[in-house]
């Protein structure tokens, strides 16, 4: 007798053992989504398995074989209830449900299906919707959706009307309960409100909700197909699907308003850069309330758990928040949004340079994001303030300028190619090059830049010199060999090549540059030397002149 018992029991405890061991490795890898995916399948194979091993016990045993069930009714907790407030509490014993609950005596979310006898289940709340009301002229009412999980997986309910009126202020997101609904239906999930990728979605019709607290850690705080800016960037993603990914809140633009032409309604909307630690950066535009959280909130930049984002290949890959995602914000219950902010603010992570996957946006890998006008300077600053006087530390000036000239002597040097030296070579009589930091001798030289321009702005024309990266984005990355070698090829033809310089000029930029006063021969002058420059976004600098006036007027009318 006491060995078939054990036998009977074995199953039991092993899936306990399995799906506790499979929830560890989710919390330490959960941005390997691969893995996760993997693990997903399997842990549903698991499950059904499982399922099979317990029938018989379920069955056979007398009741003290679910100590965990016992454990929970003897826990006082105060029970919260839905439309049924006034009836003793109706959840039914696992036994008398059928065979369709897992080891904990609960029916487990990855298995919800339209047969299930009555729903039992215990979940967290890991969303709650905003209530909706609809007014048509056939019917008009209110529902509010939530996304509900347990260890095996999520699932989208509704709950519609009175029921939304009691059970509204009672969930509260995070909170684990025990949920009983004896007319609860299951359909088709309609993937217009939901990513959870469950088959298929809860109409709640008379349900209770039972609290059990918040420290249930046999249910992520938070759930997601976790996808670093890495994997987005080799994974082939479709335009118009949607990932999870973590990251932080690099940067942001002022929050805009755009008017729909089909529905006329207006709709904020901000484009922020995210970055992670996997080296990319990408551009996300968040649409109606996030967009309208304050610059402030935006400025101290956060770490986003988003849920549900829209990929699309404009400029590159850029995403989008939907209707129907859920962005938690510096969400430190969940270890990956953590470690990330750590990453950013401790660890160096905001100094890191990014390749950008998004490409025609001010998110263009340089540091110089939408510069607010008061941080911003003008050429005539340089004259006028005496900047670069100062023989111990350079001056810095943020201004927005047009390049009106590129000299075209002298605009490269030959370079050592040995990796991280770039230092100028000399030329020796075999014509091979000669390092004198390297102390080594190489057949062939690279070629950099060392530009010299000239920029205008309204107050003031100035030289700037630019070094070979800055260069790279005046002349769209043609790199200075390339350009050398076009110079040799026309040489013979007269103009074309200073016709082919002047192409490149006329264009606006943003541009960070330093300002030291520096003394050749007794001769004193001061030396603007450009440290980052981007090409002006014009939607991004349009969206900020407007976010300023917008602000001039608030503060005129106070
Ligand atoms: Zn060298």
């Amino acid at each position: 007798q006491n060995n078939v018992q054990q036998q009977q029991q074995l199953p039991f405890q092993n899936n306990v053992q399995q799906q506790h061991s499979s929830y560890h490795q989710q919390q330490q890898l959960p941005f390997q989504s691969h893995t996760i995916m993997h693990q997903q399948e399997s842990g549903y194979k698991q499950n059904q398995t499982n399922l099979q091993q317990q029938q018989q016990p379920l069955h056979n045993q007398p009741q003290s074989t679910f100590p965990q069930y016992q454990q929970q009714q003897q826990q006082n907790r105060t029970p919260f209830t839905g439309m049924n407030a006034n009836l003793p509490m109706a959840r039914p014993l696992p036994q008398k449900a059928g065979t369709d609950l897992d080891a904990t005596g609960f029916q487990s979310i990855a298995n919800l299906n339209p047969y299930i006898p009555r729903l039992t289940i215990k979940a967290r709340v890991m969303n709650k919707g905003e209530m909706k009301t609809w007014n048509k002229p056939s019917s008009e009412g209110k529902l509010f959706g939530l996304d509900l999980a347990d260890a095996s997986g999520e699932i989208r309910g509704v709950c519609f009307k009175e029921l939304a009126d009691r059970l509204y202020p009672i969930i509260q997101e995070g909170q684990t309960y025990v949920i009983s609904d004896p007319s609860a239906r299951l359909k088709k999930a309609n993937r217009q409100f939901t990513s959870i990728p469950h088959e298929f979605e809860i109409t709640f019709g008379n349900a209770t909700f039972e609290a059990c607290g918040y420290d249930d850690d046999s249910i992520p705080p938070i759930m997601g197909n976790w996808r670093t800016l890495a994997q987005v960037s080799t994974e082939n993603l479709i335009p118009g699907s949607t990932i999870d990914i973590i990251a932080v809140i690099k940067s942001a633009l002022p929050v805009t308003f755009i008017i729909s032409k089909k529905t006329g309604k207006e709709s904020a909307k901000r484009e922020v850069t995210l970055i992670d630690d996997s080296g990319y950066d990408i551009r996300m535009t968040f649409w109606g309330d996030y967009a309208q959280k304050s610059d402030e909130f935006w400025r101290a930049c956060p770490v986003v758990a988003a849920r549900g984002c829209r990929i699309s290949d404009f400029g590159g890959l850029s995403l989008s928040s939907q209707w129907s995602g859920v962005y938690k914000f510096n969400f430190f219950n969940f270890q990956r949004c953590k470690q990330l902010y750590d990453w950013f603010h401790e660890q160096g992570g905001k100094d890191t340079s990014t390749n950008p996957l998004t490409v025609s946006s001010f998110a263009s890998g340089t540091s110089l994001g939408p510069v607010p006008m008061s941080q911003r300077g003008a050429l005539d600053d340089i004259q006028s303030k005496d900047l670069g006087a100062d023989p111990d530390k350079p001056d810095y000036i943020i201004f927005k300028g047009t390049l009106s000239f590129i000299k075209t002597e002298n605009f490269q040097y030959p370079a050592c190619a040995n990796d991280g030296c770039s230092k100028k070579v000399v030329q020796s009589t075999d014509s091979s090059w000669f390092c004198e930091k390297c102390q080594t001798t190489i057949p062939d030289c690279d070629r950099r830049y060392m530009l010299t321009t000239t920029f205008l702005d309204d107050t003031a024309q100035a030289w700037v010199s630019a070094f070979n990266d800055q260069a790279l984005v005046i002349f769209g990355n043609i790199t200075a060999a390339q350009l050398f070698q076009y110079k040799e090829e026309v040489e013979q033809h007269d103009g074309i090549f200073d016709d082919f310089i002047k192409g490149f000029t006329n264009n606006q930029f943003l541009i960070k540059a330093r300002v030291k006063n520096e003394t050749w021969n007794e001769v004193t002058r001061v030396k603007v030397s450009m440290v980052d420059i981007t090409p002006l976004d014009f939607i991004a600098e349009s969206a900020m002149i407007l976010s300023e006036i917008a602000n001039l007027k608030a503060s005129l009318s106070s």
